[in-house]
């Protein structure tokens, strides 16, 4: 069978299709035909820069994606042809064995030293089918979803599914309480209408930019939703909002700049939970940010809690499977507008796009024709 296959030649290079033969299932595998991919940030910074985690050029990106079962080889028994499924960008290492990723580990593949990415060390999304192993369909991060959700809807599981991840690392951190997100991008995006299903009392959307704050601000309006732009006033204003709180109960870092991470840091109070979200990188690394303590007083007295996630393990993609199924998030469709809409034939546009400031969730359409 035909294959179509985009390659990225190198980072910053241009992307060649390609026509492959690709087989049939083997004993435990399955076969997806790709129906929506949208694209990560990190889609763009390797489209851009590259990734010290991509070795082999050329390379296949992109990681969230929604497909259809296509074929299933002999032994599977989760899945049959036809199956709407979506799929992490996470996975286990393939080792049976392995303390994290096997069959009997913790499930917390991000920690194990071999863990892979698809789009990284496995091949990604931006080819017309593609041959899932037998570990990864046995362990995941793969989960099946009825046809009253759509393939538009299932391809943002892997973006919510690594939000949640650091919205649930603390239990009970969200649920009649006073959110936080430092940034207006997709994550933040996410972390909003994530916020609002769990029962948030109130959420706090900070960003830099204008263009990106009104945009989310309309289009995600709630009585329970406050946008403020990124003034010199700002912590003042957000405990403002917090009132009668005295301070957020959680605070997400959802923009990758040091100046975020030290906004984050000013926001602590009392019970208050820091997740770390963004990383900060640049070209001489991941640079030092440094805070002082106090571990008795603020930690042990004052309840406060540092913490980080990134990527996801089955636990996020659970529970990003159960919110979409259930339909709550209703307006998930507002962060595609129709300019961030894009045939697979239009690949290089679709990352030039999602590199745009005032662009929200890039989806490519791998079903129908070129427009
Ligand atoms: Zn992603
Ligand atoms: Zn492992």
């Amino acid at each position: 069978m035909k294959n179509l296959v985009y390659y990225l030649d190198r980072p910053g290079g241009t992307f060649t299709a390609t026509v492959e033969e690709i087989g049939e299932p083997g004993p435990g595998e399955i076969r997806v035909r790709t129906l929506r991919t949208s694209v990560c940030q990190s889609d763009v910074v390797i489209y851009r820069q590259g990734l010290p985690r991509i070795k082999a050029w050329p390379a296949v990106i992109l990681h969230e994606a929604s497909c259809e079962v296509d074929a299933v080889g002999a032994g599977v028994t989760g899945f049959m042809p036809g199956d709407l499924v979506a799929l992490g960008c996470d996975i286990p290492c393939g080792d049976a064995n392995c303390i994290y990723c096997g069959d009997h580990g913790t499930g917390d593949w991000t920690s194990c030293p071999n863990t892979q990415a698809t789009g990284h060390e496995f091949p990604g999304f931006a080819r017309q089918y593609a041959i899932l192993p037998d570990w990864f369909v046995r362990l995941g991060p793969i989960v099946k979803f009825d046809r009253n959700v759509t393939a538009d809807e299932a391809c943002h599981l892997e973006p919510l599914a690594c939000g949640l991840e650091g919205m649930t690392r603390v239990n009970h951190c969200i649920e009649h309480r006073i959110v936080v997100l430092i940034g207006a991008g997709s994550q933040s995006t996410y972390a909003l209408q994530c916020a609002l299903a769990m029962g948030a009392r109130k959420v706090i959307v900070i960003n830099r930019g204008h263009e990106r704050l009104e945009r989310v601000m309309k289009d995600f309006a709630d009585p329970r939703v406050v946008g403020l732009p990124w003034t010199a006033d700002v912590v003042e204003r957000v405990l403002e909002a917090c009132l009668p709180f005295n301070e957020p109960h959680f605070v997400m870092i959802n923009a990758s700049a040091e100046a975020a991470y030290k906004l984050g840091a000013q926001l602590m109070g009392y019970g208050t939970v820091l997740d770390a979200h963004a990383g900060v990188k640049n070209a001489d690394g991941k640079p030092r940010i440094g805070h002082t303590l106090d571990m008795n007083n603020d930690i042990h007295y004052r309840l406060q809690c540092y913490q980080a996630t990134h990527g996801s393990g089955l636990h996020g993609i659970r529970l990003a499977q159960q919110l979409l199924a259930e339909k709550r998030l209703p307006l998930l469709g507002r962060m595609t507008y129709a300019n961030e809409r894009f045939h697979h034939s239009q690949i290089r546009e679709a990352l030039e796009r999602a590199d745009d400031r005032n662009s929200l969730k890039i989806i490519i359409n791998w079903e129908g024709k070129e427009t």
